[in-house]
């Protein structure tokens, strides 16, 4: 029979790994809950046409990455439906927000998110086609402030204290303005007439793109088509003063705070909700895929799929990349179990379960060695694992003193069974 293997670009993450993934969910709550956030969840898979409307079809995640399939009608009262596997979390709260009318309590919502996306890319190091994101939006009525340069300045700043608490050191913000739905098909028009004159000179892709879908040539990586790029005009140009102004106030919020950042001409994101702010966090140990988030201000999207205006700012960090980049800094830290039961003899298997109870009920982490096993065996077992062995024989099980040897010490001592949570507690330092 040919063996079964995961899908190529989906991977098993097992436990030496789990842990580190566990921890990062867990900083990332406790930042989100300080700066009153919610957790939202959203299904995984929703109607194509959520997509297709939210991220825009010209984009690379809708045109070419998604996961979609024809639902057959399973009973009369259905109809067939295209679904599709969620490429990114943006429009399925947004979805969420108008369908639950978030936006009538008059606040700002803000929301995070945990979980797996699906695209359909080219599997390498540190792009999966299935990968997890953690992601946050800050949407609401304009009468609640959510168009405000504070809430990007606040979720950028929000960011940098996420990623230094999770121990990354060394990300770069890289910030921009792509300015407002009338300043984009401006700029998108004047790029169009420049790239006109050079773009015979440029890469197939970028000869589609300029028809297609001209922002993405900004994008383009191709090395000598680097100099014609710079050469482009900026979008900073195009914007209208209100889109100046907001920027500035974003740009001056951060200084405040002393958030660094660089001004990257080029970033104007893959997906076509973007408004004004646009940005990503890179970090240098992440090789060719360096962008660690990215996010930006979406101000029409709620409209887009049938909403109220509901300006929002929001971003999507890549968890997978989040690890690599923190196993690249780290060594990896074991974490070993307080103490390893030894029962000696199988008789002192039932007695040796009900010791671990008591002790795994105090919250004290315990493996349980096999009575069957030899006192040698039982030893090596417990080394790799625990700080402690605590041997358990047929005089242990009846007077109830217990011989416990903590390996870093290579003490050995009688402890009574009532004493031996506390005596394993205080060992831990
Ligand atoms: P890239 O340019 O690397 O393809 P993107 O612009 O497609 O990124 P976004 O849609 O902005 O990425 O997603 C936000 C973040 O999610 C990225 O910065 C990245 O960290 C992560 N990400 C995106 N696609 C993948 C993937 N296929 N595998 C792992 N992480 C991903
Ligand atoms: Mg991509």
């Amino acid at each position: 029979m040919t063996t079964l293997k995961a899908i190529r670009g989906t991977r098993d993450l097992l436990p030496a790994e789990t842990g580190l993934w566990n921890r990062i969910e867990a900083t990332a709550r406790a930042v989100f809950a300080r700066y009153n956030f919610g957790e939202i969840r959203t299904p995984v898979f929703e109607d194509t046409a959520l997509f297709a409307r939210g991220v825009g079809e010209e984009t690379d995640i809708v045109s070419k990455e998604m996961y979609t399939w024809e639902d057959r009608a399973r009973a009369q009262s259905e109809k067939t439906q295209s679904l599709t596997l969620r490429p990114e979390n943006t429009a399925g709260v947004v979805r969420a927000y108008i369908e639950h009318k978030l936006g009538e309590s008059g606040q700002l919502q803000k929301l995070y998110y945990i979980g797996p996306q699906f695209r359909r890319e080219r599997p390498q190091r540190g792009r999966y086609r299935q990968f997890s994101q953690i992601g946050a939006e800050v949407i609401g009525p304009v009468s609640a402030g959510s168009e405000s340069p504070l809430r990007d300045a606040e979720v950028l700043e929000m960011l940098a204290t996420l990623l230094d608490e999770l121990g990354i050191s060394g990300w770069v913000l890289k910030l921009n303005s792509v300015g407002s739905a009338t300043d984009r098909p401006k700029y998108i028009e004047t790029l169009r007439a420049a790239l006109l004159s050079v773009v015979g000179q440029m890469c197939p892709d970028c000869q589609r793109r300029a028809e297609t879908n001209p922002l993405r040539v900004l994008d383009c990586k191709v090395p000598e088509d680097q100099p014609f790029i710079d050469a482009l005009p900026k979008i900073a140009d195009s914007l209208d003063q209100a889109s100046r102004d907001h920027f500035a106030q974003v740009c001056a919020a951060l200084d405040a705070a002393g958030v660094p950042y660089e001004r990257d001409h080029r970033l104007v994101r893959g997906l076509d909700y973007y408004t004004r702010t646009t940005f990503e966090f890179t970090h240098g140990g992440l090789g060719a895929q360096n962008a660690l988030l990215g996010g930006g201000r979406y101000d029409g999207l709620s409209e887009l799929i049938g909403g109220p205006k509901a300006p929002g700012i929001g971003f999507a960090m890549g968890e997978d990349r989040l690890v690599l980049t923190l196993q690249a800094l780290e060594s990896p830290k074991i974490t070993l179990l307080d103490a390893y039961i030894a029962p000696l003899g199988e008789a002192q298997n039932p007695v040796a379960l009900t010791l671990a109870r008591e002790l795994r009920r105090q919250g004290l982490s315990i493996e349980l060695g096999d009575g069957s096993f030899r006192l040698k065996k039982s030893f090596e077992a417990a080394d790799k694992v625990a700080r402690a062995i605590i041997l358990l024989g047929e005089d242990e099980a009846q007077s109830g003193i217990l011989t416990v040897k903590q390996f870093s010490s290579g003490v050995q001592t009688k402890v009574a069974r009532a004493d031996l949570a506390a005596h394993l507690t205080a060992s831990r330092s």
